[in-house]
C-alpha cells in the first residue's frame, strides 16, 4: 500500500506537477534564454513565444539578421512581461504574446518596436487581436519614411492583389483562397504597398 501511493507520489512529481506548471501555464513573467529570430524567443520555462502581431523576414530573406539581432538586444537574458490575445497558443503549441521589457525605466514593446524600426510587418491572425490600431500606424509610419525592410523596393508580381473584408492576408488573383472569396467582400489593391498601408500580410499558400 504504501509502495504504491508512493510511486503515485512519484508520478504526480514527474508527470502531472511539471505539466501543470510549465505546459498549460501561461507565464505572464519569465527571463528570455534564447532568441530564435525577430518574433521567436525561448523563456527559462522552456516554453516558445511567438510575438503576436508581426511577422518578421524568414532565414535567406533580407532583414533577417536584422531583425534577430534587434529582438536579441532587446530581451536575451532580460525578464519579460507577457500579454496574451484572443488565442494563446498556435498549432506549433508556442505562446502567443505581446512582449515587453524595461528599458532605460521605460517599458519597451518589442512587437510594436520592430514595426517601428521597419523589421517586421503586421501579421494578424484574428480581428480580436489588441494593438492592431497601434501596429498599423507603427508600419504605415516605416513605410511612408522607408525605414529598414521597407527601404527595399516592392517587387510587384501580379498586376492586382485581392483580398476579402473578412481576412487580413492579401492573394495573387489566381490563388485557389482568393477564388473562393465572395463578390461581395472581394477588396482589390493595385500595389503591395496599398495592402501593406491596410495592415494586410501576403498569403502563404500563393506567396504573392
Ligand atoms: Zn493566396
Amino acid at each position: 500500500m504504501i509502495k504504491k501511493s508512493f510511486s503515485l507520489f512519484i508520478f504526480v512529481l514527474l508527470f502531472i506537477l511539471p505539466l501543470s506548471l510549465f505546459g498549460d501555464s501561461l507565464p505572464t513573467k519569465a527571463r528570455v534564454t534564447f532568441v530564435a529570430d525577430g518574433d521567436t524567443i525561448q523563456l527559462d520555462t522552456g516554453q516558445f513565444v511567438r510575438l503576436l502581431g508581426i511577422d518578421t523576414p524568414e532565414k535567406r530573406q533580407e532583414y533577417y539578421a536584422k531583425a534577430k539581432d534587434f529582438c536579441r538586444k532587446k530581451v536575451l537574458g532580460k525578464t519579460v512581461f507577457l500579454e496574451y490575445g484572443p488565442e494563446k497558443k498556435d498549432r506549433y503549441g508556442r505562446l502567443l504574446a505581446y512582449v515587453f521589457v524595461m528599458e532605460k525605466g521605460k517599458k519597451l514593446f518589442v512587437n510594436e518596436a520592430l514595426l517601428h524600426e521597419g523589421l517586421a510587418h503586421t501579421y494578424f491572425f484574428d480581428k480580436q487581436e489588441s494593438y492592431q490600431e497601434e501596429f498599423l500606424l507603427a508600419q504605415r509610419k516605416a513605410i511612408l519614411l522607408r525605414i529598414g525592410l521597407w527601404r527595399l523596393k516592392l517587387v510587384e508580381t501580379e498586376e492586382i492583389y485581392i483580398s476579402s473584408d473578412n481576412s487580413n492576408v492579401f492573394h495573387r488573383p489566381r490563388c485557389p483562397w482568393a477564388q473562393n472569396i465572395k463578390t461581395k467582400n472581394v477588396r482589390l489593391f493595385f500595389s503591395k504597398k496599398e495592402a501593406y498601408m491596410e495592415g494586410l500580410s501576403p498569403c502563404r499558400r500563393c506567396q504573392p
